[in-house]
């Protein structure tokens, strides 16, 4: 039987460390990746020192992606995965029945971002761009060989409805593949690793964004969001099988992998 997405059962949740309206998250979570937009990619570079490109690299190289699938990278954002999926299967020319990747987010600002800057880097086919919520996507059942999604699950107001979306969408033995922040696996960096998130990166995202709240939400949301352990139960609730992670530097993020079977 299909699942169905779950009615909230409690009328408030967690935006970082505060509690707000269930109903307010997605808009509280708009306004950050608003206010973060026009500089989210340098950001990137800049919070991790470019080591979210190893990761990201990661997660195209696990997912080994084929020439012909048919993917969706969800929380999309700026197209950072989907032009790296891109490029890595020869996307970039005009090759008709190469497959193609729907780029889904729930803000426009990062999707018009996204567009352009693939565009700009010679991305120009079977790439789209839809503005969706994860929890409630336009999409087909039982339709893509690969659903990805990266620093993205974080931030929906309910993780398990947008997992048993991504079931949903997948065709039996498709894969989903999740990059996310996650929990150090060496504990006595927590320390260090806490001042980096609470004092450092507030500060750098005024400096440099003019929005020390946006990451403070960050630090807070990846505090808040399950560990890998966690995130594995969770995956497997929604269905999936063969459910395995790899850690990356340390725990400081973790690629999740699950099959439709
Ligand atoms: N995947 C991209 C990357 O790795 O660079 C973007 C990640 S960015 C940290 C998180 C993205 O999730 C933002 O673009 C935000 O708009 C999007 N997002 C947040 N909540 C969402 C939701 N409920 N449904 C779809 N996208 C969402």
């Amino acid at each position: 039987m299909r699942k169905t997405t779950r009615q909230p059962t409690d009328t408030t949740t967690h935006f970082g460390f505060e509690r707000v309206p269930t109903a307010a998250k997605a808009g509280r979570v708009r306004e950050v990746f608003n206010a973060v937009a026009p500089r989210y990619d340098i950001m990137n570079d800049l919070m991790s020192a470019g080591i979210h490109r190893l990761w990201k690299n990661a997660m195209v190289d696990w997912l080994a992606p084929r020439p012909g699938w048919t993917m969706v990278d969800v929380a999309g954002g700026t197209g950072d995965i989907a032009i790296r999926i891109a490029k890595r299967i020869g996307l970039t020319s005009s090759k008709l029945g190469t497959g193609n990747i729907t780029v889904c987010d729930i803000n426009q600002n990062m999707l018009e971002l996204g567009r352009d800057r693939a565009i700009d880097q010679g991305a120009l086919y079977g790439l789209d761009w839809v503005a969706a919520d994860a929890e409630h996507l336009p999409l087909p059942n039982m339709h893509y060989d690969a659903y990805t999604v990266a620093f993205g699950i974080r931030n929906v107001t309910d993780i398990e409805n947008a997992l048993t979306e991504a079931y949903r969408v997948l065709k039996p033995g498709g894969r989903l593949l999740c990059l996310e922040f996650s929990h150090l696996t060496i504990p006595s960096l927590n320390k260090l690793y806490d001042a980096y998130s609470f004092a450092v990166l507030p500060r750098l995202g005024q400096a440099f964004a003019g929005e020390g709240s946006a990451y403070k939400y960050l630090a807070e949301s990846i505090r808040r969001f399950p560990n890998q352990a966690g995130l594995v139960k969770l995956i497997t609730k929604a269905g999936f099988g063969r459910v395995s992670y790899r850690n990356l530097s340390g725990g400081i993020a973790a690629l999740h992998s699950g099959w439709r079977l």
